[in-house]
């Protein structure tokens, strides 16, 4: 039976994962969930699946769980609340494998304190390579944590890749194992046909309509600028240790292939499924076993066609800055992440254009990718002054 802490419980992720846990009863025990401010959600998974720790970042839900809780004294749940509980739940020595799926930076500090201690890590929360990658890896090797990609695409290049280099995350060694590169999918989201000048006036609710996958609001604005596929770019690059020749991006409408391996011998080998989080999460939890799911066989006879074709980076200038800046260093991708979280929030509630997201991301980037990174520490700080520098970016053009 393994312990698992579901940090990020209440969104689109977590729900998915304790999906897969509720088919699977006699494999996991749900530890600890974590979350931010959704009491309503929280109690009602406490029910359920009664945890011994339920945290959430904001002392308010907290009161809230922990009096609904009191109704039902067969529930021993214990209510805590604030960053420090939710790293301690993520490290702590009972837990054995953690689901890293808080949205954004905010995930960061809790899946690097189960990384530090050891544990087996189902990484959803890419922002967490983008900001540190090299120090994130490096702490793994050193603890032994081994790290699952649950990102749909990483995963599917996990599955895609030989076991001696699924064995290796963080340090895969490609050229040795005969593979030319990876191919990254992405199915360009909503804006993908619709005339360039149109970008313009994209709304929220526009935006928030992506084509083939149901997910969190931030990583779904971020799917259709795909900045998401550069993000993801990003995360590969540390996940499976590549060089600038061994990644390419393509626009894969359809989402049935989540992304490929090409062999030095011209094979590919692909991971193909319905656009449903809990086969990744499914494939991660029960690896090198394979588990229920609940998602639906694919049914190819259903397919209307397979399409594949370049990324327009005038479409999407995102996409080519996350790249430059994934090559550029840490503290370009790191930048980048904190300028893209406060244009979106921004963008979402109104204050600036959608291609103002653009614009905001690409000066944030020029500012601050020079600045020296050594150590997490470092990391926090850049990440607080280029989102306050995004910030004013904001006001500016809201004016
Ligand atoms: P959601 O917005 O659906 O959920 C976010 C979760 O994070 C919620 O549980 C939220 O709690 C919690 N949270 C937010 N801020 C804090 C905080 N400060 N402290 C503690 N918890 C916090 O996001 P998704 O599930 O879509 O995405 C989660 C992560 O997984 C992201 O990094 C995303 O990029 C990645 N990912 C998501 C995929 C998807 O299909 N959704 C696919 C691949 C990766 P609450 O709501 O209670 O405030």
């Amino acid at each position: 039976m393994e312990n698992i802490t579901i940090l990020g419980s209440t969104g689109s992720i977590g729900q998915s994962t304790l999906d897969v846990v509720r088919r699977n009863r006699d494999l996991f025990n749900v530890f600890a969930l974590g979350a931010g401010s959704n009491a309503d959600v929280m109690i009602r998974d406490c029910l359920e699946f009664e945890p011994a720790f339920a945290v959430m970042k904001q002392e308010i839900a907290a009161e809230k769980v922990r009096n609904e809780l009191k109704k039902y004294p067969h529930v021993r749940t214990e209510v805590l609340s604030g960053s420090d509980a939710l790293n301690t739940v993520a490290s702590v020595d009972e837990c054995d494998s953690v689901m890293a799926a808080i949205v954004g930076s905010a995930g960061l500090v809790s899946a690097l304190a189960a990384v530090k201690k050891g544990k087996k890590l189902y990484l959803a929360n890419k922002e967490s390579l983008i900001m540190t990658g090299h120090l994130f890896i490096e702490a793994a090797r050193k603890s032994g944590s081994r790290i699952l990609p649950v990102d749909s695409e990483h995963n599917a290049i996990f599955q895609s890749l030989p076991e001696s280099e699924q064995l290796r995350i963080g340090f895969c060694e490609l050229n040795a194992a005969g593979v030319s590169h990876v191919l990254l999918t992405g199915s360009g989201g909503p804006f993908r046909d619709c005339p360039l000048d149109d970008l313009r006036r994209v709304t929220p609710s526009q935006a928030l309509a992506h084509p083939t996958w149901s997910m969190g609001p931030k990583i779904t604005i971020d799917s259709s600028t795909m900045m998401n596929k550069g993000f993801e770019f990003i995360e590969a690059k540390w996940l499976f240790n590549l060089e600038n020749d061994q990644i390419k991006v393509l626009v894969h409408p359809q989402s049935v292939v989540h992304s490929m391996v090409q062999y030095v011998d011209g094979s590919v080998v692909a991971e193909l499924g319905n656009p449903d989080m809990r086969t990744p999460i499914a494939r991660v939890m029960a690896y090198p076993k394979r588990i229920s799911s609940g998602v639906e066989p694919m049914d190819f006879v259903k397919l209307s066609g397979l399409t594949f074709m370049e990324p327009d980076y005038d479409r999407y200038p995102c996409l080519k800055l996350a790249i430059d800046s994934c090559w550029n260093g840490q503290a370009a991708t790191t930048a980048l992440n904190a300028a893209n979280e406060s244009a979106v929030y921004a963008f979402l509630n109104n204050k600036i254009a959608y291609l103002d997201i653009y614009k905001v991301c690409a000066e944030t980037v020029a500012k601050f990718c020079s600045d020296n990174i050594a150590d997490v520490d470092s990391v926090l700080e850049l990440h607080k002054k280029a989102e306050s520098f995004a910030s004013q970016l904001v006001t500016r053009i809201q004016k």
